[in-house]
């Protein structure tokens, strides 16, 4: 299949620049075995490309990367398309469908975000640096308790973190039983996000066992969110250098007010 030569190229890249996220993956310590997926739009394309499933992280290159439709349908006769795709890629697809605004989801099981989702409880908000990165707590998607088998459907996995994600501020929501998803409006800065989320989640834990941390005041996780800067400059230039991270300072809502804005992100 031959989608024209530019979109070919912009294929080409987004296979080199998601084989090599998956490398960060496992330099911070997010995944063991085959576990965890990046993926990223291909820009200019109702297509993204995404691991495949059950190939070790060792062997990923961009030739085994698996480039998909929007409902997450392997595009056949292309590089890749013999292997099946990770086993959340509806998830990843819904996300694509349903957040025009993303362009990279990160999914992972990293072990300390990972036991508050066991628990079903949000980590709360108490360093600034989450105030920076996530506008207050990382928040947790529940599974649909009516279907027992929700926690294999990426429809049903996928809805319920668009509700999440449409309805708060963090762009890096826990699976109740499950792990994380973060989103970005790259790849990479959806791979950041994992990063700080597991980080922030292995903190609060530690501190957790030490005593209460001190709860920062909803007041002063709006201006540490508000101060960042509301237009982005390359991927990774500064803080949180997202587009979709910085909503306009006066749509901004209090971080814990279920009727706050939904972010544009
Ligand atoms: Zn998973």
């Amino acid at each position: 299949m031959n989608f024209g030569a530019e979109i070919e190229v912009a294929i080409a890249r987004t296979r080199a620049e998601v084989a090599r996220l998956h490398d960060e993956l496992v330099r911070y310590g997010l995944v063991v075995w085959t576990s965890g997926s990046v993926s990223s739009r291909v820009p200019g394309a109702d297509l993204f490309v995404i691991k495949p499933t059950e190939v070790s992280y060792d062997e990923l290159s961009p030739e085994n990367m698996i480039l998909c439709d929007l409902d997450g349908e392997v595009v056949v006769n292309t590089l890749g398309s013999q292997r099946a795709p990770t086993a959340v890629t509806s998830a990843h697809a819904y996300l694509y469908r349903h957040l025009p605004e993303v362009g990279g989801v990160v999914h992972t099981h990293s072990t300390y975000a990972t036991a508050w989702a066991a628990r079903g409880e949000a980590v709360p908000c108490v360093l600034t640096a989450m105030a920076d990165e996530f506008g207050g707590e990382i928040p947790v998607a529940p599974l649909a308790e009516v279907d027992p088998l929700a926690v294999v459907d990426g429809v049903a996995i996928g809805s319920s973190l668009v509700a999440l994600l449409t309805a708060q501020r963090s762009r890096a929501v826990l699976l109740q039983n499950h792990g994380v998803f973060a989103v970005g409006s790259t790849a990479k800065r959806a791979v950041r996000r994992a990063v700080l989320a597991e980080d922030s989640a292995r903190t609060v834990h530690i501190a957790r066992q030490l005593g209460d941390p001190v709860v920062l005041a909803a007041s002063t996780i709006d201006a540490l969110y508000a101060r960042l800067p509301t237009t982005a400059g390359p991927a990774g230039t500064s803080p949180s250098a997202d587009p979709t991270t910085f909503t306009p300072i006066g749509a901004r809502k209090a971080p814990r007010s279920r009727k706050r804005a939904a972010p544009v992100e």
